[in-house]
């Protein structure tokens, strides 16, 4: 297989819900197909479960997990697929954010009874301002749901979506009978025997076709017909092109815990979801088939056995061939690196590889070099974009409880800010440093893991405050900045990278510094240009 087609055959995507909507089901029944595992239960789930153990005793264990469930890539009918793992839990939201900097499409599960959730809406929103091609599943339609009708209004207008779907069920609940495939044009009957792989589709081109009534009675097959025909009348043809441009999304409707309506799902995905996209850089758009390899890091697990400083970085290859012992340019450092055993992810084994093509994923082994958002390149100095840091929901003074320990206390720090565990923010007064987190989980994930890993003892300090905005002045030199760090000279922080961000400690003060230096904007993201 050449260069071209190797791209062509690559589908990489993240699945996106709210916890509990059945991404884990959803996922094994697709490993299923493409024969990666051989029974259900094989894929772990990476929720965080509540239960005996304190939650970020089970946030390690799931650290665990989480490394083999980074990556899960099968064969399908000649396409290789990744799918991209994304936490659900809304602690973990940074996590997610960026790894759908490295998806090229996303699949968003829908519990047919809860409708759309909290995470679900900002996740898809998140899909919706890059343009992320997005197919629904509806799932749960073994249980009582909400009228599909209803449903796929709440999706178009919680989710801001313009959809159209592509099945349709026939009955719920205790009633469910089966999906009525658009796509395929096809009848797929519900036997409600989970045990059973695959199950039988019975082909009806013509809806008017008196054998439907004989398979499923004349007042479902009526009905049926009734809400095909409205199904038509109110949604938009399906185009393929208004999908991958993000402005239009398909919606099938099925039972993941019962594999039902998963291969239709499926097989249209396959069909119609991208290949690897073009990605910007700061420099310029660099296109998949281009020869030189290009690639970013979007995430880093770190430690997993803490005798030996392991790190694993995962890299999405943009463009270009990566393969194995050939140097290639970090560019922050401008360094040459080579990777003598890079690891290619298959469903849940990782396996070293010579060649990896646009769309895949590396799993680099690392000593500290690399932090999320690198690039890698065959030489060309080209920075990707889109991996923002967000203001933290919460902060905390971090101080030094075991002054013998300094050392090992920055080092912690350091490498954990490089995972992107939290946000290290340091005061511009008197250079005390600052941890911003997502969830108040995460300090006790930190405080555990310096500890663990890194020898090292800390302690928290309450900090009130709101948001932390980075600053951009209009003109860095002008009176109005000059008397905006005075004045807020308390407030000012660097980030990691250097920038200056601004503490707010309510959104009164926020809003009322706005007002005072109109020429400086606040952003609420590091990444504003
Ligand atoms: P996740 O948190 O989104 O990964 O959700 P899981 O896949 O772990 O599913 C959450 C729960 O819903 C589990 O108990 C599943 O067995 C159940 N579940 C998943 N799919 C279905 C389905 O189609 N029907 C029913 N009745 N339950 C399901």
């Amino acid at each position: 297989m050449n260069f071209t087609q190797e791209i062509a055959r690559r589908r990489t995507f993240g699945i996106i819900s709210h916890p509990d909507a059945g991404k884990t089901t959803l996922t094994e029944k697709l490993l299923l197909f493409g024969g990666a595992i051989q029974e259900a239960g094989a894929v772990k789930s990476n929720k965080i479960k509540k239960g005996a153990t304190s939650d970020f005793m089970e946030i390690e264990r799931q650290r665990g997990i989480s490394v083999a469930t980074s990556v899960l890539a099968f064969e399908y009918e000649g396409t290789k697929i990744n799918i991209l793992d994304t936490p659900g839990h809304k602690d973990f939201a940074e996590d997610t954010f960026r790894t759908l900097t490295a998806v090229d499409s996303v699949i968003v599960v829908i519990d047919v009874a809860k409708g759309v959730e909290e995470q679900t809406e900002k996740l898809v929103e998140v899909c919706r301002m890059r343009n992320i091609p997005m197919i629904v599943f509806i799932n749960k339609l073994d249980r009582e749901g909400k009228d599909a009708f209803d449903l796929l209004d709440e999706v178009e207008q919680k989710l801001n979506l313009r959809v159209t779907p592509l099945s349709f069920p026939i009955g719920m609940g205790y009633d469910f009978k089966g999906i009525y495939n658009l796509w395929e044009k096809n009848v797929n009957l519900f036997s409600g025997d989970s045990r059973k792989n695959i199950e039988e589709t019975i082909e009806i081109s013509d809806l008017s076709n008196k054998s439907l009534d004989e398979l499923i009675g004349t007042e479902t097959a009526d009905q049926l017909r009734e809400n095909i025909e409205l199904v038509q009348g109110i949604y938009p043809e399906f185009n393929q092109q208004e999908y991958l441009d993000g402005t239009l999304q398909p919606v099938f409707f099925g039972s993941a815990l019962n594999n039902f309506g998963v291969r239709e799902l499926l097989d249209c995905f396959v069909k119609i979801a991208p290949t690897p996209r073009p990605k910007q850089s700061a420099e310029r758009v660099i296109q998949p088939d281009e020869k030189d390899f290009s690639g970013f890091v979007f995430k880093i697990h770190a430690n997993m056995d803490p005798k030996h400083r392991d790190r694993l970085a995962f890299i999405k290859i943009v463009s270009g061939k990566f393969e194995r012992n050939v140097p290639y340019l970090h560019v922050r450092h401008d360094k040459k690196l080579k990777f003598s055993s890079p690891n290619a992810f298959f469903a849940e084994k990782k396996q070293i590889v010579d060649t990896s093509y646009p769309g895949d994923i590396v799993g680099l082994h690392d000593t500290g070099n690399f932090k999320i958002g690198d690039t890698l390149t065959q030489g060309e100095a080209i920075h990707f974009k889109g991996i923002p840091s967000f203001s933290p929901e919460h902060f905390r003074y971090i101080n030094n409880a075991d002054p013998m320990k300094s050392k090992q206390l920055n080092k912690g720090i350091d490498q954990l800010m490089d995972e992107g565990v939290a946000q290290l923010f340091t005061l511009e007064l008197n250079g005390r440093k600052v941890i911003g987190t997502v969830g108040a989980l995460q300090y006790e994930v930190i405080q555990y893991r310096l500890e663990h890993e890194y020898g090292a003892k800390c302690t928290y300090e309450n900090l009130n405050v709101h948001k932390a905005c980075w600053i951009e002045p209009e003109n860095p030199k002008s009176e109005e900045f000059k008397d905006f760090k005075r004045v807020k000279n308390k407030f000012l922080a660097k980030d990691k990278k250097g920038q200056l961000v601004f503490l707010a400690d309510s959104p009164f003060t926020l809003q009322m510094t706005q007002q005072k230096y109109p020429s400086i904007k606040f952003h609420l993201t590091s990444e504003y240009k």
